[in-house]
């Protein structure tokens, strides 16, 4: 791997961006001297120098919400550092995710549109290797099939099986309903004006 430029740095320090190595979500901004950089290696965690403490400052030191390291990147010009990461917890020391979210706006706010979108898009655009396209492809009968299985496996659970795996169930039941929709070519909108009409009367 390339080195970064540390003639750059100014006093002596380059800006780090950290990054879910599972989601792209960014986390947060710090800063790493010589010394924090290839202590990080060295131990595949990241450890920042803290311009505020002015020391190294291994991010969980007191949290536990360490920071691994899956994989270290370099710009163009070797002056930023990104880093792919697992995050123990939240990395934010307000409890948030991600130092960039807001507490007030959800920061984990996934709505069932935004699922939806995500579904259109992997079946309109033909994404290979996508579980949803391959799902469809399989054609209507598989789809509406899977349908039933997660639809069962729900009411399995409602009236007998543990919380986290109703809501578990009840997940995969959504998402398979909302990809039995799009193979029939429809969409959430579709249902809600049925409702509205049913609402109306
Ligand atoms: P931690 O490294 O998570 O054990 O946190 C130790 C201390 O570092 C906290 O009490 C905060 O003062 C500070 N800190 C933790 N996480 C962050 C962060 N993401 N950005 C800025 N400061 C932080
Ligand atoms: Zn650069
Ligand atoms: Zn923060
Ligand atoms: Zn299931």
């Amino acid at each position: 791997m390339k080195t970064p430029n540390w003639n750059k740095a100014s006093d002596g320090l380059l800006p780090v961006i950290v990054q879910d190595a599972t989601t792209s979500k960014v986390l947060m901004l710090g800063y790493m001297n010589e010394e924090a950089f290839t202590l990080s290696r060295k131990q595949n965690r990241v450890t920042f120098y803290s311009r505020s403490k002015q020391r190294l400052w291994t991010k969980g030191e007191s949290s536990n919400n360490f920071l691994d390291i899956e994989e270290i990147r370099l710009d163009c010009d070797q002056d930023a550092i990104l880093i792919k990461a697992h995050a123990h917890g939240p990395t934010c020391h307000r409890g948030e995710i991600s130092c960039f979210d807001d507490d007030n706006s959800n920061s984990q706010a996934f709505t069932v549109y935004d699922l939806e979108k995500t579904i259109h898009q992997r079946i309109d655009e033909k994404i290979e290797g996508s579980y949803t396209y391959s799902l469809v492809q399989k054609g209507i009968n598989k789809v509406a099939q899977k349908v039933g299985e997660e639809a069962v496996e729900t009411v399995i659970d409602a009236i007998n099986g543990k919380e986290e795996d109703f809501i578990y169930e009840a997940g995969d039941l959504m998402y398979h309903y909302l990809v039995l929709l799009k193979a029939k070519g429809y969409s959430l909108k579709d249902i809600e004006n049925e409702l509205a009409k049913r609402h109306k009367k």
